[in-house]
């Protein structure tokens, strides 16, 4: 049994008005996605309500609650006020936090996914290159969730794959050998320096990620690839996929 008041590192993903004065949060968590009321939040006295920003990572104070646990205290360890000051960091935030909702559930616990999580917003946090920082949280979430994409072997027959595969099926999982090409004929067409960014991508830290110069086209194509791959395993878009579009466009 949990006990009645217990602690919890926490990252703030979404809140909502819930009765007169109370919030309703959405966290993640390194025991899983929990949703808890702040109560009293949303009256000008109180104290909790500057510590509970969106996309805040914190350390919390929960107590168990009959339905739903309480939030009593939050300590902030980062407050991500950069990413929530600029559109273009706000918009990846977004997304990054539909994602984790979406390929998890409730008290499924995974501290790699909660490091990931952490380790993502911080760099959304600093970096300058927002859309490289989301494609490796991408890929890093989808490698967690069970969904890694075939970027090393093809998606069919497993064969090492060369520079001359230029073909990514989001319904195989990954990039195919040319001699597979017939298995999906309507696999996106792959460009070699995509090819070679996911690749890098998918293994390098992120420190190595945001220094990368690279041309629109290519950031642009693979975005679309891992969209389309995200799209193909959860049957639709994502929400935050929009709020993504229209903050490009204003650039
Ligand atoms: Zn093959």
């Amino acid at each position: 049994m949990r006990e009645r008041v217990y602690r919890a590192e926490a990252l703030i993903l979404r809140r909502s008005d819930f009765s007169e004065a109370d919030r309703l949060l959405l966290l993640a968590t390194p025991a899983g996605k929990r949703r808890v009321v702040a109560k009293g939040v949303r009256k000008t006295t109180s104290k909790l309500a500057g510590h509970i920003e969106l996309f805040t990572h914190a350390s919390l104070l929960l107590a168990v609650g009959r339905n739903l646990d309480i939030l009593t205290q939050s300590q902030i360890i980062s407050g991500h006020s950069t990413l929530r000051a600029d559109l273009r960091r706000l918009s990846c935030a977004y997304y990054a936090a539909e994602l984790y909702d979406r390929f998890t559930q409730e008290e499924d616990e995974s501290r790699p996914l909660f490091d990931l999580l952490v380790e993502s917003f911080a760099a959304l946090d600093r970096t300058a290159s927002p859309d490289l920082v989301l494609r490796a949280y991408e890929l890093r979430l989808l490698h967690l969730a069970g969904y890694r994409p075939h970027l090393h072997h093809c998606a069919v027959c497993g064969a090492l794959l060369s520079e001359e595969a230029d073909r990514f099926s989001a319904i195989l999982g990954g990039v195919i050998c040319p001699r597979d090409r017939d298995a999906d004929r309507g696999a996106l067409t792959l460009s070699g320096p995509a090819f070679r960014l996911l690749r890098y991508l998918q293994g390098q830290p992120f420190a190595m990620i945001e220094g990368l110069r690279l041309s629109p086209q290519v950031r642009g194509e693979a975005e679309w690839l891992l969209r389309t791959y995200v799209r193909q395993l959860l049957e639709r878009d994502l929400k935050s996929v929009a709020f993504l579009d229209d903050v490009k466009g204003v650039d």
